[in-house]
């Protein structure tokens, strides 16, 4: 298995531990907003340096003791046949591992969790649960994926033994207030919800490059609606 791009250490993407990120390369979707577009397309075609999975077993083993964690995030990793055996070999050096998905692979995420091999799942949450909207924000949706998608959500917040956050970008074109508590409250019950706010300043569609984000208080306002309905809603500015 290979990975488009690392992170050798961060104190923001797994919270309360010292992460390593590892981003896979290729995903389903083509969210106009997305800020990671080179590492969509599977297929190395772009120049980046690819790093293979010794390589990163190597470098985890050198940090161990420094780092705590591994973040597993994209493009989209459920995709990758290959990532059970590679979290496997990752969790085997003593790491915990938290998995970055979109939703649309729920049978890979059902079975990481079968196999024990996932301690934190952050999944987005792009748009109210309802076919169009969704479709909008991620560009592409077939009906497999947005089956997969409530799935996912399903599945996720009926878990108690390992961390679960649902997370949001939320962008002005897309997202009134009513979307986001309509969010909040399709993962009613959940545990925590991450709304961050909307970054133009690398996008898929250049268009969106124009967009103004929610300034904080709006960003905070909407938090304050799915606080009704989620137990801990948090809010990241860029
Ligand atoms: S933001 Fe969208 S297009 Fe970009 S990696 Fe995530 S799911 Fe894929």
């Amino acid at each position: 298995m290979n990975f488009g791009g690392i992170i050798k250490q961060s104190l923001v993407d797994y919270p309360g531990e010292i992460a390593a990120v590892l981003f896979t390369r290729g995903c389903n979707m083509r969210c106009p907003f997305c800020h990671n577009p080179q590492l969509l397309i599977k297929t190395k075609n772009d120049g980046a340096a690819l790093t293979g999975l010794e390589e990163v077993l190597r470098f985890l083993k050198e940090r161990q003791g420094f780092l705590d964690a591994v973040v597993i995030s994209g493009g989209e990793p459920t995709l990758n046949e290959e990532l059970p055996e590679a979290i496997k070999r990752i969790k085997s050096l003593g790491y915990l591992v938290k998995l970055d998905t979109n939703g649309t692979n729920a049978v890979m995420v059902e079975r990481l969790l079968r196999e024990g091999l996932l301690d934190y799942v952050a999944m987005d949450i792009k748009a109210p649960v309802e076919f169009k909207s969704y479709l909008r924000a991620c560009g592409r949706l077939s009906s497999h994926d947005f089956f997969q998608i409530r799935n996912s959500i399903h599945l996720l917040n009926n878990l108690s033994d390992i961390k679960v956050e649902f997370r949001s970008t939320l962008i002005p074109l897309l997202h009134t207030p009513g979307d986001v508590e309509e969010m909040a409250r399709y993962i009613k019950g959940a545990d925590r919800y991450t709304l961050q706010q909307f970054n133009p300043r690398v996008t898929l569609d250049p268009s969106y490059g124009e967009i103004v984000p929610f300034s904080k208080g709006e960003m905070e306002d909407m938090a304050e609606l799915c606080r009704a309905y989620v137990h801990e809603v948090r809010v990241v500015n860029i």
